[in-house]
């Protein structure tokens, strides 16, 4: 099928009325600007206006890991609101696609990891874990064990949990109180080591940070420490490959648990189904969304550590949690379809083909000179943008981005001063060729001050 074009008449009166009804997520000042967008196949979207572009972000959001308009997706979406669109999951109620999509991500999970719990989205799914978190302390006669663990530059989410665990002070601002008892510790940033730790020890200086926290606060009070196994929204912060392993250590010496924030990093966006296990987490908790169901339904996963579930929710324990939308029937069976085409087209490996890619591709830029640092976690790259050689000072990326949108019709998402290349994984290889391209002549008109030269 081809993708929908829209007579241009139609998109003035449509952006206006965007400007004038609709709040968005994540909205940031007043610009004007809006993109409205209609129809999308493969890495290809149209906007209203009938311009198309190059989708190299996930759909805006790190997702679309199949790709837009996939028909196995569409198909299952629609027998599925055709046959059972919804019925409750409470109180012993179920249908089949969300028992069989339950028993496909145990099957994905680490051993003894068998129990999920199903929310509409990400935040929701952090906050489960969060809540989980402090009642399997508390069922076990520990209900100091309050304290939650997060990082400076972490993106949980924007409830008052996930967005209190969220590394972000803008997100805590003028909302308070937001969640007690949440602590920040600092976030693996191997470029930038010497400046945050004074030291290129990057792993020593944290574990070190770590210990002093749990020792303030009492190892007996803290209930669980949450971390992207990759940080996506910090500008794709990759960790030295023994940081996981001893956090993981750490914390078991003090009956600590370990949440893993998998919305971004799983289902290929980093080159494997979970990214944690890999990493040495070891994870309690595995919180994921987005690329579940690609992003075509909104649905999220928490997978429990069969202990825990069992101590919150087993025997005649009362699990008093839970949405309308929790296990939705229609999104389960768009999460089977979409399981079923990243195991059906390899996409997981391709992950690692696209990882390649990027790295011949994007290997270049780091000669510009104000690319500080090129990171790249399988499918998913970051580019940050720094004012020059000789002082990595950050400049905020929005400009960048901003143009590679006009002037390449390339959609990019910018993280501060990190570019950030999240494409779907069946992005081509001159597609990737061309990303390059375009940032190479955008970056290279691009001034300290953060403005781009025309
Ligand atoms: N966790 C991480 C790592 C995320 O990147 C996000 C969203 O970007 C969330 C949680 C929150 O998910 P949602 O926006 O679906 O609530």
């Amino acid at each position: 099928t081809e993708l929908r074009t829209t007579p241009a008449v139609s998109a003035i009166p449509l952006e206006d009325m965007d400007r004038r009804h609709l709040l968005h997520p994540h909205q940031w000042g007043a610009s004007p600007e809006r993109t409205v967008m209609v129809s999308g196949r493969g890495c290809t979207v149209r906007d209203v206006r009938d311009r198309e572009f190059l989708d190299v972000s996930g759909a805006g959001n790190w997702a679309c890991q199949v790709g837009h308009g996939r028909a196995e997706l569409v198909e299952a979406g629609a027998r599925q609101l055709g046959e059972l669109a919804y019925f409750s999951g409470f109180f012993g109620f179920s249908s089949d696609k969300a028992v069989e999509l339950a028993a496909r991500l145990a099957g994905l999970a680490p051993d003894g990891m068998d129990r999920v719990f199903f929310t509409s989205g990400g935040s929701e799914g952090v906050e489960t874990a969060l809540k989980v978190a402090r009642l399997f302390h508390h069922r076990r006669g520990e209900p100091d064990r309050t304290w939650i663990i997060s990082r400076t530059m972490a993106y949980h989410g924007a409830t008052y949990g996930s967005g209190t665990a969220t590394g972000f002070p803008p997100m805590q601002e003028g909302v308070g109180p937001n969640l007690p008892h949440v602590v920040k510790v600092s976030p693996p940033y191997p470029y930038r080591a010497q400046e945050m730790y004074g030291s290129a020890d990057v792993t020593g200086y944290l574990l070190q940070e770590l210990e002093e926290t749990i020792q303030r606060i009492g190892p007996q009070r803290i209930a669980a420490m949450i971390g992207e196994p990759v940080m996506g929204g910090g500008g794709i912060l990759v960790p030295p490959d023994d940081y996981w392993p001893r956090v993981r250590e750490l914390l078991s010496r003090h009956g600590i648990l370990l949440i893993a924030d998998e919305v971004v990093t799983a289902f290929g966006r980093v080159g494997s189904w979970l990214d944690s296990p890999a990493r040495g987490m070891a994870p309690d908790m595995i919180v994921t969304a987005k690329g579940l169901t690609s992003g075509y339904a909104p649905l999220g996963a928490v997978l429990f550590r069969d202990e825990i579930a069992e101590t919150v929710a087993g025997g005649d324990a009362y699990f008093f949690h839970g949405h309308t939308y929790s296990a939705h029937p229609t999104a389960c069976a768009v999460a089977l379809a979409n399981v079923g085409v990243l195991e059906k087209d390899g996409l997981i490996e391709r992950a690692h083909v696209v990882a390649d890619w990027f790295r011949e591709d994007l290997a270049g830029l780091t000669g510009l000179p104000m690319v500080g640092d090129v990171r790249i976690a399988g499918a998913t790259a970051g580019i940050e943008i720094v004012t020059g050689p000789q002082d990595a000072t950050p400049v905020m990326a929005g400009a960048v981005t901003a143009e590679m949108r006009h002037r390449h019709a390339v959609i990019l998402r910018e993280y501060g001063p990190t570019v950030v290349l999240s494409p779907p994984l069946v992005i081509e290889r001159d597609e990737v060729r061309r990303t390059a391209a375009a940032l190479t002549d955008v970056i290279e008109r691009l001034r300290p001050d953060g403005t781009v030269r025309q």
